[in-house]
């Protein structure tokens, strides 16, 4: 399997991710850690070699199980959104490609990231570059439920359409913290900011527009 071997990334792919970072920048990024993350993670080796120049597009692609790497712009947007300081626990409800753990991983949080699928969750087993980052843990298993032996969590980041704010994930955050949460139907998403006070009340901002693939009940083999 291709996924297993390294892979090299040389001046053209840091001069793409250059320009991508720029592009970035100009849609309305601002957190320069989020953007110096992107710019050193080489995104080419999560998708197929076959696609490397699409690699540093700013637009999702597909992988495997029919499952898709989000946008650069919607990573950028949701790591800004969660305000990442070294050490955070953060959850992440769908690992997919792992790209955007990476990015968190990369930023000093500590992840626990989980995806309901089996074949997905092994592929990413084998990945040559998480090897890099043993602050991400990864998890098989349903979403919904959260992970409540690593509770409570600083940040939680459901990266799949949710129909609404999974309960379970909002008991799991610490007070104090911040969950970012596309909700809506396969028409399209508004990304949620959700922020729970020290007192432990919860307040929900409703941002920009968001299309991801939808976020589905129990595990899949
Ligand atoms: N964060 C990913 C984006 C993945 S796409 C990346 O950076 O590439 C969304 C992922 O969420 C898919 O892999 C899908 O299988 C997973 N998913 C959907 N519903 C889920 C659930 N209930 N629990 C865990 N993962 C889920």
């Amino acid at each position: 399997m291709l996924h297993k071997v390294e892979r090299q990334d040389d001046y053209r792919h840091k001069g793409l991710r250059k320009q991508l970072v720029d592009i970035l920048r100009e849609k309305g990024i601002k957190d320069e850690k989020v953007l110096a993350a992107i710019e050193a993670i080489p995104r080419h080796f999560f998708l197929d070699p076959a696609f490397e120049r699409q690699a540093y597009e700013d637009r999702a692609f597909p992988i495997l199980a029919d499952q898709t790497i989000s946008q650069p712009y919607t990573v950028a947007y949701q790591s800004q959104l969660l305000e990442i300081k070294k050490f955070d626990k953060v959850l992440e409800i769908g690992t997919g490609s792992a790209y955007q753990a990476c990015v968190l991983a990369e930023l000093g949080a500590l992840v626990y990231s989980i995806e309901r699928q089996k074949k997905l969750y092994d592929y990413i087993g084998e990945f040559f570059f998480i090897k890099k980052y043993p602050n991400i843990k990864r998890m098989y298993g349903d979403g919904y439920e959260g992970a409540p032996s690593f509770a409570p969590f600083d940040k939680v980041i459901v990266t799949a359409a949710a129909p609404y704010i999974p309960p379970k994930l909002i008991e799991q955050l610490k007070p104090g913290g911040i969950a970012v949460i596309p909700v809506g139907d396969d028409e399209g998403q508004k990304m949620m900011r959700i922020t729970k006070d020290k007192d432990g009340s919860v307040h929900e901002e409703e941002l920009g527009d968001f299309s991801f693939v939808p976020m589905l009940t129990g595990r899949n083999k």
